[in-house]
């Protein structure tokens, strides 16, 4: 009997943007069974239930360079670059990394409440990360999603990082038919829409230009922002003369020091490490309902009080948060074409 071969999509729109990276590998089903019948010397059935056991390790599946028998093509008919196979036996697994978080856990388990369970054709796999490896991660993703050719990148990325820290604001409003971003010189907090321009309180602002640094430093010398090219060297000055770096407490000078810290307080502070540390004491407070007018919300970031001097910060507590991470594997097409793939190969 012929396995349907319509793919239905998962449908993540229940989470928030930027919670969910989605890798796609190949494997060549040819050289799955050239390993299992020549190297391993099995018989075709044995290698058959072998294969359609398998499911290749995280790392295999979402590394961005593959090795055999795995790997990654954009092309509408690839072929296998070991063996030259054709379509019918290459094989697809969608790997989904979901963050773990209190944004994502109603949703996550709406879905593999929703999922099938036979024949383990989604697998789940928990991984524990920590809030900076997760925010490299998102910022690897960011990167590779822009076109640093066109300038109109520096918006994206600020609104993905938006999206990223409020992700409950309605940004499809707020960045349409957008033009600019701009430091606002009156809001103390938050954002606001003015004509074609989007003004970001000068706390926001600052840490676009850091967002958008840390995107670009691999493809510019020094990185590209809003504010122009940037060496690490400039960032950190201008963070300092903002009063950035006063405003959450950091208080070296060495550019390094400042640097690693600059890190620890983005990742630590944002909703991508929200998460449940499983005793339920979570150490940012869960958000209240979001006020019906999207536009007038405004960030929440700081906990400290805000009629402070911006010279007494409070002491920062730095550290780097465990997170959770849950990799849904769909192994859907890797057992239809195992399975037609044997039957040819049997018959
Ligand atoms: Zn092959």
């Amino acid at each position: 009997m012929p396995a349907p071969t319509k793919k239905r999509e998962l449908d993540l729109s229940e989470f928030p943007p930027g919670t969910i990276t989605e890798y796609t590998t190949l494997v060549c089903l040819a050289c799955i069974f050239d390993i299992f019948t020549k190297q391993l010397g099995l018989a075709p059935r044995t290698a058959f239930s072998d294969v359609k056991r398998h499911t290749p390790t995280i790392v295999e599946l979402t590394s961005r360079t593959a090795n055999r028998p795995y790997f990654d093509s954009e092309e509408k008919s690839p072929r296998c670059p070991y063996c030259g196979s054709a379509k019918r036996w290459l094989a697809r697994f969608d790997t989904f990394c979901i963050e773990g978080g209190k944004t994502t856990d109603a949703p996550r388990r709406a879905l593999l409440k929703k999922l099938p369970k036979t024949d383990e054709q989604f697998l789940v796999i928990e991984k524990k990360s920590d809030s900076r490896a997760v925010l490299f991660e998102w910022l690897d993703t960011v990167g590779r999603s822009l076109d640093f050719a066109d300038e109109s990148w520096l918006i994206d990325a600020t609104r993905m990082y938006l999206e990223r820290r409020e992700p409950k604001t309605n940004w499809d409003e707020a960045f349409d038919e957008l033009r600019a971003v701009r430091r606002s010189s009156r809001l103390s907090e938050g954002w606001e829409r003015d004509g074609a321009r989007l003004f970001l309180a000068p706390n926001l602002y600052s840490e676009a230009l850091l967002i958008q640094y840390l995107a670009s430093r691999s493809h510019a010398h020094g990185g590209m922002t809003l504010a122009g090219r940037l060496t690490l060297m400039d960032l950190i000055r201008r963070l300092r003369y903002s009063g950035y770096l006063d405003q959450i407490g950091i208080t070296e000078r060495e550019p390094g020091e400042v640097f690693e810290k600059l890190i620890d307080h983005l990742a630590s502070t944002h909703e991508w490490s929200s998460v449940r540390t499983g005793s339920g004491s979570d150490r940012v407070p869960s958000k209240k309902a979001p006020k019906k007018k999207a536009a007038k919300k405004t960030a929440k970031k700081s906990s400290k009080s805000r009629k402070g001097k911006p010279s007494q910060p409070e002491p920062e507590v730095i550290i780097s948060e465990p997170v959770k991470l849950h990799y849904l594997i769909d192994r859907r097409d890797f057992l239809e074409k195992v399975k037609s793939v044997y039957a040819s190969y049997a018959g």
